[in-house]
């Protein structure tokens, strides 16, 4: 494959952007190259600039659940557009998808909407700490919550009671009031819950991880925060950004039976546009403004054109009730054929799934937490992705992110893909 218009493209992003990217990730700093520029996707495939088909398993990192172009999002998207793109005002269609969402999700009442899942968390945040009237929250190593100040903290070694920032101008004040606990082990929230009793507002968590690899939670686990939030009067916010409306209908709540006090959205929920939403029950979503103290506001929040693409995606997944069968059946599919050959050419490998998500570790030991998913050979990831791409499959230039399947790919596809990976295992 040839990359020689993606790689001018991107020097000249150089320039003018930093990095040549508008988002991290986007940029191959963890697998070295330069990162493709796409020219236009539909259904299962992405077609860049140098005119290469690839077959794509980030799908804008989520959103493209059911494939790129979808044909309902792009005509609601182009209908609504041509009766104006923003005003600013109320509209009904705000209600239309507000109300199909609560009837989706589990225990919420209200929902408000905004433009990203970082504006989701940070909203969230503020309202759990408006109304407990407590400061700190507890988040966990290897979780993502968006980019905003309180969620950019990891561990100092072995410090497991104050954070402190990874990023120059987080300030110290803000990383104090950020706990770090371990995934998947909740005698660790315990303790820190104990260190600083009446202190803690929330605890913030993906339900399954995919910010770190793909990380199922242990059996117990979630039903065992929800126990130490009601005994401590804690809300228990679980940020389905990437799970909401993609593992179920309900997301994880639904999948695990289990109640969140307060839940974020995004990616899915606006069927590739830029749309976040944070959602309750009526008592803790009564405590945002105009009626109540908690102050939240944006002038695109509930734009037109990312409501309507969001709801032609809402209603085809409400619709579609063999979606997440087939969607489990695909991602399963693709495990066992990856799963057969990386052990048939002696790699070593630990595969994670739950659902359409799923990732592949260069590890040998199970990958239940931030640091299991360190331990993962970085070198051997690197010289795969590079392989499967010059083959023509796109997954993400980094080992700490999930591949997400969508309804588009075929078991074509999938077999390809398959044999992509064989192939390139051979020369790992
Ligand atoms: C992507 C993601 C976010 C941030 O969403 P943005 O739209 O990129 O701001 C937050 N939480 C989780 C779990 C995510 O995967």
């Amino acid at each position: 494959m040839i990359y020689k218009r993606s790689s001018d493209l991107f020097i000249e992003a150089e320039q003018v952007i930093p990095g040549g990217v508008n988002s991290p990730v986007r940029a191959f700093k963890a697998v070295g190259g330069t990162p493709i520029f796409v020219k236009e996707a539909k259904g299962a495939y992405l077609y860049d600039e140098d005119g290469n088909k690839l077959i794509d398993y980030i799908n804008s990192w989520g959103p493209m659940l059911l494939g790129h172009a979808f044909e309902p999002v792009v005509n609601a998207v182009i209908d609504k557009a041509k009766k104006g793109t923003s005003f600013g005002m109320p509209t009904e269609i705000e209600t239309e998808i507000a109300k199909l969402a609560v009837s989706m999700v589990p225990n919420i009442d209200k929902i408000r909407f905004v433009n990203s899942g970082t504006e989701a968390c940070m909203s969230a945040v503020r309202l759990a700490r408006g109304f407990t009237g407590k400061d700190k929250i507890i988040k966990f190593a290897g979780c993502y919550h968006g980019h905003s100040d309180s969620f950019l903290i990891q561990a100092g070694s072995g410090a497991v009671t104050f954070g402190t920032p990874n990023s120059p101008g987080v300030t110290e004040g803000t990383a104090k009031d950020t706990l770090l606990a371990r995934y998947n082990d909740l005698q660790n929230v315990a303790e820190l819950i104990e260190a600083n009793t009446n202190e803690v507002a929330c605890i913030i968590i993906e339900p399954v991880a995919g910010n770190m690899g793909c990380i199922p939670p242990l059996e117990g686990f979630l039903e065992g925060l929800r126990g130490l939030c009601d005994t401590n009067d804690i809300l228990l916010i679980f940020d389905e950004v990437m799970t909401g409306f993609r593992l179920a209908k309900g997301g994880a709540q639904e999948l695990f039976d289990i109640k969140s006090d307060i839940v974020c959205f995004g990616k899915v929920i606006g069927g590739g546009l830029p749309v976040g939403a944070f959602a309750a029950r009526d008592e803790i979503m009564n405590y945002l403004a105009p009626i109540g103290p908690v102050y939240q506001a944006g002038t695109l929040s509930g734009n037109p054109l990312a409501m309507a693409a969001g709801l032609a995606m809402l209603k085809t997944i409400d619709s579609d009730s063999e979606l997440f069968k087939r969607l489990e059946e695909k991602t399963a599919y693709l495990h066992n054929g990856l799963s057969k050959v990386l052990t048939e050419n002696n790699i070593t490998h630990t595969i994670n799934r739950v659902g359409s998500m799923i990732s592949v570790h260069f590890a040998e030991e199970k990958v239940v937490d931030f640091e299991t998913s360190a331990k993962g050979n970085n070198e051997t990831f690197k010289k795969f992705f590079h392989g499967l791409l010059k083959q023509g499959i796109y997954i993400a230039p980094s080992a700490f992110e999930t591949w997400f399947i969508t309804d588009a790919l075929t078991y074509k596809d999938l077999d390809e893909t398959i044999k992509v990976v064989d192939v390139v295992s051979k020369n790992l």
